[in-house]
């Protein structure tokens, strides 16, 4: 299998029959994109971009998130590079980001709540990706999105940001596709309402499991009872893949479910057009997906979403 691994690497990700399906990869530094290419990914699903904020006295300026965006396009030139802003919370304290204490962390102000707090930063971010999205297909994720005003504030501060660059005559590109991170339940359960406004979806599974379940997703005891691959976490998968159809709109996962060759198929199954995960698993995935015709994905989707046909 290493053999027809290696074989598939720099060939597009496609089930048996033909159906194509994309893989991508999750990063969360720039030095990871070499990474990605090497094990075939056709492009970044996921680039966190928290490693910039942390472990610092100040948050980083303009120009040095804007290197470190191109950066990546540099590694993948011409391939989608999905970038997600911020998504730090009262878990992860800041120096420079005070945060009151909060009985529930996960539950407070974290991802593009703590964006709407803080737009200064949220500005300095969105300059950075713009200014980038000149030099490479960037796509902007918001993650944490649980109605429908999170997305269209996104819009408001991109069209902003947007703005302030045109005025100042610094080269940038003003509307790379934003979407969301479908990873709450209000996001899976509102998926037809959010897919006339966002411009693709991506499931961050591993907290969509752990809202779905109210289960803490690094419970020290309840790690049974924290399934991404629980029936009722398919439900909400399921519900934003037809949402996403039904609109026109990509729609991939970057949670750890996609890496995990059973699902990456059941995934492909309900129709998602981009699987994306660390970079080692994409082989692994992507001989499986190669292994696997259109109608068996289906009957896998079927199987774990549990529908009545
Ligand atoms: C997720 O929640 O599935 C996700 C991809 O984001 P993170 O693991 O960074 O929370
Ligand atoms: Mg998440």
């Amino acid at each position: 299998t290493r053999r027809r691994q290696a074989a598939l690497r720099d060939l597009p990700g496609r089930l048996r029959d033909g159906r194509s399906i994309a893989l991508w990869a999750n990063i969360g530094r720039p030095a990871e994109a070499r990474l990605a290419r090497d094990n075939g990914a056709e492009g970044i699903g996921l680039f966190r971009t928290e490693f910039l904020f942390l472990d610092r006295s100040a948050p980083p300026d303009e120009d040095e998130q804007f290197a470190a965006y191109r950066a990546v396009i540099t590694e993948l030139p011409n391939r989608p590079i999905v970038i997600r802003t911020l998504d730090v919370g009262g878990d992860k304290p800041l120096p420079y980001l005070p945060l009151p204490p909060e009985a529930n962390p996960f539950l407070g102000v974290r991802g593009v709540r703590l964006s709407m707090q803080r737009p200064d930063l949220f500005q300095v971010q969105l300059r950075a990706l713009l200014r980038a999205a000149f030099y490479g297909d960037i796509w902007i994720m918001l993650p944490m999105v649980t109605t429908l005003a999170d997305l269209v504030w996104g819009q408001e501060q991109m069209r902003e940001a947007a703005a302030a660059l045109a005025a100042a005559g610094i080269e940038h590109r003003a509307d790379p596709p934003l979407g969301i991170m479908i990873e709450t339940p209000a996001a899976a359960v509102l998926a037809d309402q959010f897919a006339r406004h966002a411009a693709f979806f991506s499931i961050g599974s591993n907290d969509l499991a752990q809202y779905t379940l109210a289960v803490d997703r690094g419970h020290p005891t309840l790690a049974t009872q924290y399934r991404a691959d629980d029936p009722a976490v398919w439900r909400m998968i399921d519900l934003a893949a037809r949402a996403a159809q039904q609109a026109g709109i990509p729609i991939g996962i970057c949670g750890e479910l996609g890496g995990e060759p059973d699902a990456a198929v059941a995934l492909a199954g309900l129709g998602l057009n981009e699987l994306s995960m660390a970079p080692a698993r994409i082989p692994v995935v992507k001989e499986r997906l190669a292994q696997t015709s259109w109608a068996e994905a289906q009957a896998a989707a079927a199987r774990m979403v549990q529908r009545v046909e």
